[in-house]
């Protein structure tokens, strides 16, 4: 059954998927997942004239496991003068996809192919250069098997000769220029902890009398949105009267700060002669990656998961940045409100990675989580500064996507010039989503000195 990654056919039965169907959870880490039929049309591969080798039967499959091998047999091989040399300049700036994946006018790559004869006259029969991209698991579902761990698909094929062509040692290097427009709704580059997305530029130049060179040159895609305006959301915490006001970035970047405006009303209870409050004692901010995706089984291996067309869905959370806080921001009891400004980083030590959704199953998301632990103390209305804790604390929970992109830097869409091909959609109001936050009762006997010791459960 022919499948189709990214928008061209892979003619390949069990591995790249457009979208998995019925989940079916083993347990919290992985499950095994059918993988859905292809459900655009595919492209038509052309042929690779003279590309004869291992893969002569033309088979899309046979193609790009012939790589890996070709490689190795290369290595055992003794060192042959190649024919020609090849190079390549890239003239066009680093591949940036500017807008979502299903906005985005993607990126223009453009560059020349150097060619330079090694020793003499030499007769080209092919130079065919691919646009790769190469999905990979750290979670085969065979141990060690190439198959199972990684996928080459090509996107785009460059035949430079229609003819063979001879390039004569007196005239040097000679230059074929190539370019293309990347479409803008593949996955950007990716190095998650399970999954990653790789693209590469590989050149296969094949002389009359069959002698091969070969060449390869990667090829990073980011992608940026646009910067908009700050997302405001509210957040409630039944039975209190607390609202949790937050301002947040409406895109954020991998490495680097950003700020986060915080505000919660409601602290201050009035009666007749006392009033109740809340007394914020510490905010814990924390920022979790979440990644997902899908190992396709390869066809020797497909017995293992259940049959062919299924894959094994594996689950990767992890912190990627975290800060405890105790002071620094604002208490009013009199309006009944405490605020401040947190500084969220994304550590690079931690490799962060960019927001993600890849035909294959392969999805990145990031949230920022925020904790507050909150004490009751009571105090009478004419002495508002005696204030007495009552013993009751509680630990406020809730959540914020985050949506993770690359910094745009000097990087303009290409077609900028253009009319917008994205909907220009206003900022939302506030939201009132009470399934994102929560209120637990504080255990603890005394918050003054059991607030030190204090630990998030996840
Ligand atoms: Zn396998």
């Amino acid at each position: 059954m022919p499948t189709k990654i990214f928008g061209i056919d892979l003619r390949k039965s069990s591995i790249a998927q457009d979208r998995p169907l019925a989940v079916q959870k083993r347990n919290s880490t992985h499950s095994v997942v059918e993988l859905s039929p292809p459900s655009m049309d595919h492209i038509k591969r052309p042929s690779i004239a003279g590309l004869g080798k291992k893969h002569s039967d033309k088979k899309e499959k046979d193609r790009s496991l012939s790589k890996d091998k070709h490689a190795k047999d290369g290595s055992r091989a003794l060192p042959q003068p190649k024919p020609v040399k090849l190079t390549m300049i890239m003239e066009s700036p680093p591949a940036l996809f500017i807008d979502p994946p299903n906005q985005s006018t993607g990126a223009l790559i453009s560059g020349r192919l150097q060619v330079t004869p090694n020793a003499g006259d030499v007769v080209m029969n092919s130079i065919v250069m691919y646009l790769e991209c190469t999905t990979s698991t750290k979670r085969p579902v065979q141990d060690r098997c190439r198959e199972c761990m990684s996928h080459v698909t090509d996107l785009y094929e460059w035949n430079f000769l229609s003819k063979p062509k001879t390039f004569h040692e007196f005239d040097g290097m000679q230059e074929l220029p190539f370019s293309h427009l990347i479409p803008g709704h593949i996955p950007a580059t990716t190095h998650g902890q399970i999954g990653s997305v790789d693209y590469s530029l590989h050149v296969r130049a094949r002389t009359n009398d069959g002698k091969e060179t070969e060449s390869r040159r990667d090829l990073v895609i980011s992608r940026a949105l646009r910067p908009g305006n700050d997302k405001n959301s509210v957040r409630i915490f039944p039975p209190t009267n607390l609202s949790l006001h937050v301002t947040l970035p409406n895109i954020v970047h991998p490495i680097g700060d950003f700020p986060v405006q915080c505000r919660m009303t409601g602290i201050t209870t009035k009666r007749e002669d006392s009033q109740v409050r809340w007394r914020l004692r510490k905010l814990t901010w924390r920022v979790e990656e979440h990644e997902s995706m899908i190992s396709p089984a390869c066809a020797q291996h497909a017995a293992k998961v259940g049959g062919e067309g299924k894959g094994v869905q594996h689950q990767h959370d992890r912190d990627i940045g975290a800060e405890e806080m105790k002071q620094g921001w604002k208490t009013d009891f009199e309006d009944g409100q405490v605020e401040g400004e947190l500084t969220v980083g994304i550590g690079s030590s931690k490799n962060p990675q960019c927001d993600v959704e890849a035909p294959n199953g392969l999805k990145i998301t990031h949230n920022l989580v925020l904790e507050l632990v909150i004490a009751e103390e009571w105090a009478p209305n004419k002495k508002p500064q005696q204030a007495t804790p009552t013993g009751a604390a509680r630990v406020l929970r809730t959540q914020f996507n985050l949506s993770v992109c690359a910094r745009s830097g000097m990087g303009i869409s290409w077609d900028d010039e253009m009319p917008p091909m994205y909907e220009d959609v206003p900022a939302s109001p506030p939201h009132y989503q009470n399934d994102h936050t929560s209120v637990m009762d504080y255990t603890g006997n005394d918050l003054h000195e059991d607030v030190e010791q204090l630990t998030l459960n996840r």
